[in-house]
């Protein structure tokens, strides 16, 4: 992998490399990156999904490669870790006090006010104590909304020749520090506001190492994804309201009010066409928002305290003004040829419907911002699906491999554009795993369950799920598809069964995976974050659960509107895209079981499509090489010698 990546930094040809947990592919990708920055006095970015692969970088593979390398490279080799500037303190907002208007939940409900201001009170004084300002370190965290109100976005701020602050400030130092280190850390966000959007936020660099790649695409869409919602309205018109003439700002929060009454009265989902009465509240909406615009005025030289009210005004502004019109132009193109997917999002009460608007596609975007620019390199335990990088390419905008890898049967057959083949030059690569994944792990599907239902866990599933946890001895993660779902499934087996079942929700997930791990024979069930983040060695799991496969909800507004898009360019919709994204979940939740090259274990799906459907043929191609079964009575043997050979029943064992 190292020689790869060299070669790929050497030559500019992208890479893509599947590296399995426990293969130490950080390093592999860190040396031959700080070799080239050193050597040519280049910032090399490397960008993760998580904050735990951020701090496993910046705390333990950057220091002990630093020291390592510091002599071969006849200097020592430099790293920093930068964050969108909403990840730090703004000292100036914590000075000024510059309080954002409580929304409607806080001044109605006195119980939220107060929550929020003692949160707030504790930020202040965090922001003496800390180093860095940077939010991920402040444990235990705080809410969106009172994180706001001693932070700011990019446009927000003041810039650090105006502000009084400027040269202490934690955003501007951590910029600096990065624009001197031969290896910079950020997340995918940051990435794609750098490659996507125009402004540079990030150093000059010609190497991007992109960990945890088969995240790049979901990061990349949340970033292009734009809301409006009337307190959002409301919110922008408050802000400018003291700095303009009121009538004008009553315009647009009367605009807002609009929009509220249409909103309410359409049911949540994608839309496919522009409701007349939405497209007037928006165009109504955007009017009144160009008019306070106008009214502001450009810059002047104010007051700091003007400054920071009318640079907070105008980003709220600009950013309702602008998806205002994003919403409108979306419907504008004939259904096939939209580039945007429009729906209506709704709370769980349906008291603040909110329009989201995103990206069907991000892949044009990467080709041409993100590959055409810089070498990058992908990694990630789970990239090859169904055997093949090409799933997971076509979504990266990268043409199909050369030549064509075997494809397992049943996979995506996406019909890409024949431009697509002009594209930038990639090659893929499978470093495997240490892991023996047919020696350590057994893939046990439950053919003889019926296909699950809509109406939560049949009671067969109950069933068959209680004996393997009685077989293993508790021991099991269960990863369900829905919350309800592992709600459904942990009251059921807390009465049926002896070991302890945690769910989460419960409390705070870590604590949870923390309990877990200490508490050799628990459970813990739960939902999507299970599905990735759970890292616990040893004997305190040896079974992963899964449900059902993960497919998006058939209600899913941005999954539906991809497929449909697919099925338009004459491919599979639901293999492209229904299929790819059960693969890479069950992929991830497949890889929670073997941790360490001791652990052995069982993965059981419930879903017998898995054995059944003719997708199931991809979806197993994308999961580590257990050995399969389908024989219920094989696996709950092998569960119960497992749990016979755990430490804990050796200790309690009776003496020969
Ligand atoms: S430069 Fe910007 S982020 Fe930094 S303290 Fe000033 S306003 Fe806040």
């Amino acid at each position: 992998m190292a020689e790869a990546v060299e070669h790929a930094i050497r030559t500019g040809e992208h890479l893509a490399v599947q590296a399995g947990t426990g293969t130490g592919k950080s390093l592999a990708y860190l040396v031959p990156a700080i070799r080239h920055a050193v050597a040519d006095d280049a910032t090399v970015v490397v960008s993760t999904a998580t904050i735990a692969l951020q701090r496993q970088l910046v705390d333990r593979d950057l220091p002990r490669l630093a020291e390592a390398l510091a002599k071969p490279l006849g200097r020592r080799p430099t790293f920093a870790i930068l964050k969108g500037r909403r990840n730090y303190l703004c000292m100036h907002r914590v000075h000024s006090g510059a309080p954002e208007e409580p929304d409607d939940t806080a001044l109605f409900d006195p119980f939220a006010a107060s929550a929020l201001g003692r949160q707030v009170r504790r930020l202040h004084e965090w922001s003496s104590e800390t180093v860095t300002g940077d939010r991920d370190e402040l444990v235990p965290g705080v809410s969106d909304q009172a994180w706001r109100q001693v932070s700011v976005t990019a446009k927000e701020c003041l810039g650090v020749s105006r502000c009084p602050i400027g040269m202490d400030c934690f955003a501007e130092r951590a910029r600096a520090e990065a624009g001197r280190a031969d290896v910079v850390v950020t997340n995918h966000a940051l990435l794609a506001i750098d490659a996507l959007e125009g402004y540079q936020v990030l150093p000059e660099h010609d190497v991007v190492v992109v960990d945890e790649a088969h995240d790049l695409v979901d990061r990349v869409t949340s970033v292009a994804t734009a809301e409006l919602s009337s307190p959002g309205v409301a919110n922008a018109a408050r802000r400018c309201g003291r700095l303009i003439d009121q009538s004008t700002a009553d315009g647009l929060a009367e605009a807002g009010d609009g929009l509220a009454l249409v909103l309410e009265d359409l049911p949540p989902g994608r839309l496919d066409r522009l409701p007349e009465p939405m497209g007037a509240a928006l165009a109504a909406v955007r009017n009144a928002a160009h008019a306070c615009i106008t009214a502001l005025g450009p810059e002047r030289r104010e007051d700091v305290e003007g400054t920071t009210a009318r640079r907070l005004a105008m980003a709220a502004l600009q950013d309702v003004h602008d998806t205002a019109v994003r919403l409108v132009e979306a419907f504008e193109p004939d259904e096939a040829d939209r580039r945007d997917v429009v729906w209506l999002a709704a709370d769980r009460d349906g008291s603040r419907p909110t329009l989201r608007v995103a990206p069907i596609g991000v892949g044009g975007l990467l080709r041409e911002r993100l590959f055409g620019a810089r070498t990058v390199v992908l990694t990630s335990a789970t990239l090859a699906l169904g055997g093949t990088f090409d799933t997971l390419a076509r979504q990266w905008g990268l043409p199909p491999s050369q030549p064509r890898a075997h494809k397992a049967e049943g996979t995506a057959t996406d019909k890409a554009p024949p431009s697509d083949q002009d594209g930038p030059k990639w090659t893929g690569l499978d470093v495997g795993s240490p892991f023996q994944h047919a020696r350590s792990g057994i893939l046990y599907v439950a053919r003889h369950l019926p296909p699950p239902g809509r109406d939560g866990l049949p009671p067969s599933y109950l069933d068959e799920l209680a004996g393997l946890v009685n077989a293993a001895g508790g021991r099991t993660l269960g990863l369900f598809s829905s919350m309800r779902a592992a709600k459904e499934a942990t009251e059921a087996l807390r009465t049926r069964i002896e070991h302890r079942v945690l769910c989460q929700g419960d409390d705070a997930t870590a604590l949870l995976v923390r309990e877990f791990a200490e508490d050799e024979r628990s459970c813990l069930f739960g939902t999507l974050s299970l599905w990735q983040g759970v890292d616990v060695p040893g004997p305190s799991l040896s079974l992963v659960v899964i449900d059902r496969l993960p497919f998006p909800r058939p209600d899913d507004p941005l999954a539906s509107a991809r497929q449909r898009a697919v099925a338009a360019r004459g491919g599979n919709g639901f293999l492209t895209v229904a299929a790819t994204h059960a693969a890479l979940l069950l992929a991830q939740g497949a890889g929670r079981l073997l941790r360490s090259s001791a652990d052995r274990g069982v993965v059981a799906v419930l879903d017998p499509r898995l054995a059944t459907a003719r997708y199931g043929g991809f979806l197993r191609a994308s999961l580590p090489p257990f050995w399969a079964t389908t024989d219920r009575e094989v696996v709950r043997a092998a569960l119960h010698r497992l749990d016979a050979a755990s430490p804990v029943n050796q200790a309690t064992a009776p003496a020969p």
